[in-house]
């Protein structure tokens, strides 16, 4: 070796500090474990670690102190040396990492360190065989001294070993204990006498320790790398742990993979995708998802994105779920890794289909309703005019259903509305959408067909399955649609436009007799313009008193004498002549002109009837729409009273579906109406649905026979049966029964034969605006 005398001190000391600092990162390794073996072997370590380092730098600072001369050592005490070294600092090691806060302990377990250090010295003193040795007492005393107090000052520091400045601070000062109770001693050591023999097996050489010591340093330098990996791959494992904990406290699902392959999953990953978070590692991640939304997620496996997307999970038990996925990589286990978050929106997706649901269908009938129906027709006109096939539109109306209502009650009718919808459903193809107007109204929107055949050919279909009767809880009914058909095109271009063309023809299928459909015409158009312009005058004519009331007889059967007369409201208009009260009584209940109309009505009539002799009777006809006003009775008592009209001499005739639309408002009217004296008349008896059932809804003094059922009596044996029949009803509840449209006297033959009280019709007097003329005639 050519180091000179201060190298090899240098080496020694660097020598002591290296194996300090190295037994100081396996003890700070060894105290972040758990007791055990595994901790008792870090202990070891780190106690082989300082012990080869102690000897090592005896060893080498020894050939500085023998100034290169060749010193040979007995064998025996050289190898005690080193256990004593190991051993000795074992326990100190084992003593300050069970209590580092004891000072009690760190005391002892320095001084423990410093008596292994000091054993170790003169254990390898004592083995120089080629000199004598002998010791100054002082120096013996201080060297342990010094050695003591740096120990005990290394060990003060073990609790801040985690840190690499703890470590460093505590190796500094082991090194100082070691250097000082070798260099103390050694400057107090004195050799002499060289003794012989050289050779001995028994001796070892400056060379072999030397070769020893670089052994012992290897060794120290293996046990430093193994715990700085140890160390690391702790680390790795300590942060894989926590990231796995704070994971598993997240309510989004995680799944943590490397290209596309599971490496973990949170519990709540298993919450949505049903496979238990142990058995998730080695999954193929793109399997969580269906074959439809896979192509989303393999995506995100591939490379982390941003977006939030939405997959369809599909669990191992067949149920699938819906969910948001975000994807970001991350390092994992020391690796890089993807991480994607799975958010579970099934249910909120549900909620907003509910919603949905209740804001486009009618919960009801599960058809759509009004605002699916704006949405849809407006796409399908637009889709109409790309496609340049037209659009129909079908508006259905079905028929007698407010009968229906009436007679077994609503729940029952909200049943039928269900069947109804159900065969509407069956009628229709894929593309079409049949929604609920509102009420007994339904619509089709029936797009990319071949018009008019295909509506024709729905509408037919449609008629067909209304007509069929119902059963429902063992009861059978039969109803009945009318439908209106409109097709886009240039006269309708906008959903308004088209909807009031079906509508139109719908007033026209309806007209036409019912339980069948009629496509929209131009003429219809024209027709509905000409209502408006009616609507106008008669609002006019009203406010002008244009409107003259005539009368027609009622004959008694028998004397043939007149018992009173029913006032017919008549219009003359100024340039289109006399019209119907069929054609304009229908605008004005629309329009509520009826109202004005009625009282205009009830109030001539009563004052021309004062003019005639007190036996006449007066019969005045009353809108069902008139009820809808709740002071009805009330205003016709008022106008009675203030015309000193004598109620008793007054006839109301109303027809059944007064009872119908608003039963209770009109049965209490008819009720305040009859006790106050006037008499309350049934009219067109026979035409509606429900007559019968009328009957027992209110005391009603006259029934008049529609004359539906008069004209067919000569020719018809069915009509006369019928009447024989209402006759016998009427007589068994005490009413009075009329027969209206008797035009020839085979009808009054008849009529009379079947013991009919009162007869009317042109055969009898015409309706005039002065009746007692044709009376005195
Ligand atoms: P209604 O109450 O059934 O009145 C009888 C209708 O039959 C009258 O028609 C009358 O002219 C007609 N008529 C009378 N005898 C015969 C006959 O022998 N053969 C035929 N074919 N018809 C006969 P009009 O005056 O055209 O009235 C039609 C309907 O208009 C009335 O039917 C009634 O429902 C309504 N109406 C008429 N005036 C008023 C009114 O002042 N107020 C209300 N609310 N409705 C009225
Ligand atoms: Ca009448
Ligand atoms: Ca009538």
């Amino acid at each position: 070796m050519s180091l000179t005398q201060s190298g090899w001190i240098a080496l020694a000391i660097a020598i002591g500090f290296w194996s300090s600092f190295s037994a100081v990162a396996v003890l700070s390794h060894a105290s972040a474990l758990a007791g055990g073996w595994i901790r008792r072997g870090w202990l070891c370590l780190a106690a082989l670690a300082f012990g080869f380092g102690v000897w090592t730098t005896h060893f080498v600072a020894m050939v500085a102190e023998t100034s290169g001369r060749d010193v040979s050592y007995a064998l025996r005490p050289t190898v005690l040396s080193l256990v004593i070294a190991v051993i000795g600092v074992l326990p100190a090691f084992a003593m300050v990492l069970s209590a580092p806060r004891s000072v009690r302990v760190r005391i002892g377990a320095g001084a423990l360190v410093a008596a292994a250090v000091s054993a170790m010295h003169f254990t390898g003193m004592s083995a120089i065989w080629s000199a004598r040795v002998s010791y100054r007492p002082m120096n013996v005393v201080g060297a342990v001294a010094l050695g003591l107090m740096f120990a005990v000052l290394a060990l003060w520091q073990i609790n801040k070993i985690h840190r690499v400045r703890g470590q460093i601070k505590t190796a500094v000062l082991l090194m100082c204990c070691i250097a000082a109770i070798h260099f103390v001693a050694m400057a107090g050591t004195t050799f002499s006498q060289v003794l012989t023999p050289l050779g001995s097996d028994q001796l070892i050489g400056r060379d072999v320790t030397l070769a020893s010591a670089g052994a012992c340093v290897l060794a120290v330098a293996i046990i430093f790398t193994i715990t700085l990996m140890r160390q690391r791959w702790r680390r790795i494992h300590l942060e894989a742990e926590r990231l796995r904990q704070l994971a598993d406290c997240t309510i989004e699902g995680l799944l943590i993979h490397r290209r596309g392959r599971a490496l973990w999953g949170n519990s709540a990953l298993y919450a949505v995708t049903g496979i238990p978070a142990g058995t998730i590692a080695g999954y193929d991640a793109a399997l969580i998802a269906t074959q439809e939304t896979r192509g989303v997620l393999e995506r995100h496996l591939e490379a982390p994105s941003d977006s939030v997307d939405e997959i369809v999970v599909l669990r191992p038990d067949g149920t699938e779920r819906i969910a948001e996925i975000l994807s970001r990589s991350i390092q994992y286990d020391g690796l890089d890794a993807g991480i994607i978050a799975v958010r579970d929106i099934t249910d909120s997706r549900r909620a907003e289909a509910q919603i949905s649901r209740l804001a486009y269908y009618d919960p009801l009938t599960g058809l759509g309703n009004r605002t699916l129906f704006n949405e849809r027709i407006d796409h399908a006109i637009n889709d109409a005019v790309v496609s340049r096939r037209p659009l129909a539109l079908l508006v259905i109306d079905l028929d007698r259903i407010k009968s229906v209502n009436e007679l077994y009650g609503h729940p029952f009718g909200d049943q039928l509305f269900q069947y109804v919808a159900a065969r509407l459903s069956r009628t229709v193809r894929r593309n079409d959408t049949v929604v609920r107007l509102g009420g007994d109204e339904f619509a089709i929107i029936q797009p990319y067909a071949e018009q008019p055949g295909a509506a024709a050919g729905l509408a037919m279909r449609i008629v067909q399955a209304m007509a069929r009767p119902f059963e429902i809880n063992d009861v059978k009914v039969s109803i009945g649609a009318s439908i209106g058909v409109a097709l886009s095109g240039e006269n309708a271009s906008t959903p308004k436009a088209l909807l009031q063309a079906a509508d139109l023809a719908l007033g026209r299928a309806k007209r036409d007799g019912r339980n069948t459909f009629c496509f929209f015409e131009a003429a219809m158009d024209i027709k509905f313009r000409e209502r408006r312009l009616l609507e106008h005058d008669l609002r006019q004519a009203l406010e002008r008193a244009q409107l003259t009331v005539d009368y027609q007889p009622l004959v008694e059967c028998f004397s043939m004498r007149v018992s009173g007369f029913e006032a017919l409201v008549r219009w003359q208009h100024d340039s289109l002549g006399s019209i119907a009260p069929d054609d304009f009584i229908p605008i004005a209940e629309e329009t509520f002109l009826i109202m004005q109309l009625g009282r205009f009505v009830l109030q001539q009539a009563c004052e021309t009837a004062l003019t005639w002799p007190d036996d006449f009777t007066l019969a005045v006809n009353i809108s069902p729409i008139q009820f809808s006003d709740p002071n009805l009775a009330d205003d016709i008592i008022e106008i009675i009273d203030r015309l000193a009209f004598p109620a008793a001499r007054l006839e109301l005739e109303v027809t059944e579906s007064v009872l119908i639309e608003d039963a209770d408002r009109a049965l209490v009217a008819l009720g305040k109406l009859k006790a106050r004296g006037v008499r309350i008349v049934l009219d067109d008896f026979g035409t509606g649905y429900s007559s019968l059932s009328m009957l027992g809804r209110f005391p009603f003094d006259k029934l008049k026979i529609d004359r539906s059922f008069v004209q067919d009596l000569s020719e018809n044996g069915d009509s006369e049966a019928i009447v024989r029949a209402i006759l016998a009803l009427g007589n068994s509840l005490n009413m009075v029964v009329a027969a209206e449209g008797v035009e020839n006297l085979a009808q009054l033959e008849v009529l009379k034969a079947a013991g009919c009280h009162l007869v009317q019709g042109f055969l009898l007097g015409c309706p005039t605006a002065r009746p007692l003329d044709a009376v005195a005639a």
